[in-house]
Formats: C-alpha cells, structure tokens, sequence
C-alpha cells in the first residue's frame, strides 16, 4: 500500500480520497485521515508536492483586510489583515507597504483597496 498522502502522516493508505471529479483526482490516505476529510476538516493540495495539508499544516486563511490609513507624502499605505486558521484561531497582520507592492498583493490576492487609498507616484 502506498503511503498516506497527507502531510506528515505515517501510516500506510488504505483508501482513497477524491478531490476532485473532472478531472478525477484522488489521493490515497489512511482511514482515520478519510474519515476526518470527509467530515468536512478544512485541507488544501500542496500543488507542488501533491499532498494534502491539514491542522497545523494548513496555512492561515485571509478573512478580512482593511486599508488602516495611507501615510501622505511618504506614498505608503498601512494594510490590516485578519487571518484565521483551525488550530491557531484569528490573528492580525499589519503591513506597511510601497503604493507598488499594495497593488501587486491586491491583484495577486484579490485585496480590494479603496479608490485613492493606492496613491501612485
Ligand atoms: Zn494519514
């Protein structure tokens, strides 16, 4: 049997987790590892490596964001994130960022700064 596909697991698999339909994508887990996707725990695919993360190896999901204040005359703007993550709960995140980088994260991260809050130069 190969081995589980869940990160740091290291127990052999003895199912099979579908991930996905069209196309089918599966990954072979072990029970207890089954039994806990399928009651709905929060898991992402490591795209790269091709395992399931999940608990502490599940990085923080982005709940909110809020554009604190822009710091005039310096070009920069003040980014408040909120985070949430099974096992670590809410976290806040403040970022101080070039007007650049402020809309580099909004189009990577889908951010959505206000008009005129990303004072270009
Ligand atoms: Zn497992």
């Amino acid at each position: 049997m190969p081995e589980c596909r869940v990160l740091h697991c290291p127990n052999s698999s003895s199912d099979v987790f579908t991930y996905n339909f069209a196309p089918l994508q599966q990954a072979p887990v072990c029970h207890a590892h089954l039994r806990r996707l399928m009651g709905g725990e929060m898991w992402l695919l490591d795209s790269r490596t091709h395992y399931l993360r999940m608990g502490a190896d599940v990085p923080p999901k982005v709940v909110a964001h809020h554009v604190a204040k822009t710091f005039d005359g310096r070009n920069m703007i003040e980014l408040d994130v909120e985070t949430t993550h099974p096992q670590d709960g809410t976290r806040n995140l403040s970022l101080v960022l070039d007007p650049k980088s402020a809309e580099d994260l909004r189009k990577n991260l889908g951010f959505m700064l206000g008009k005129g809050e990303a004072q270009h130069p």
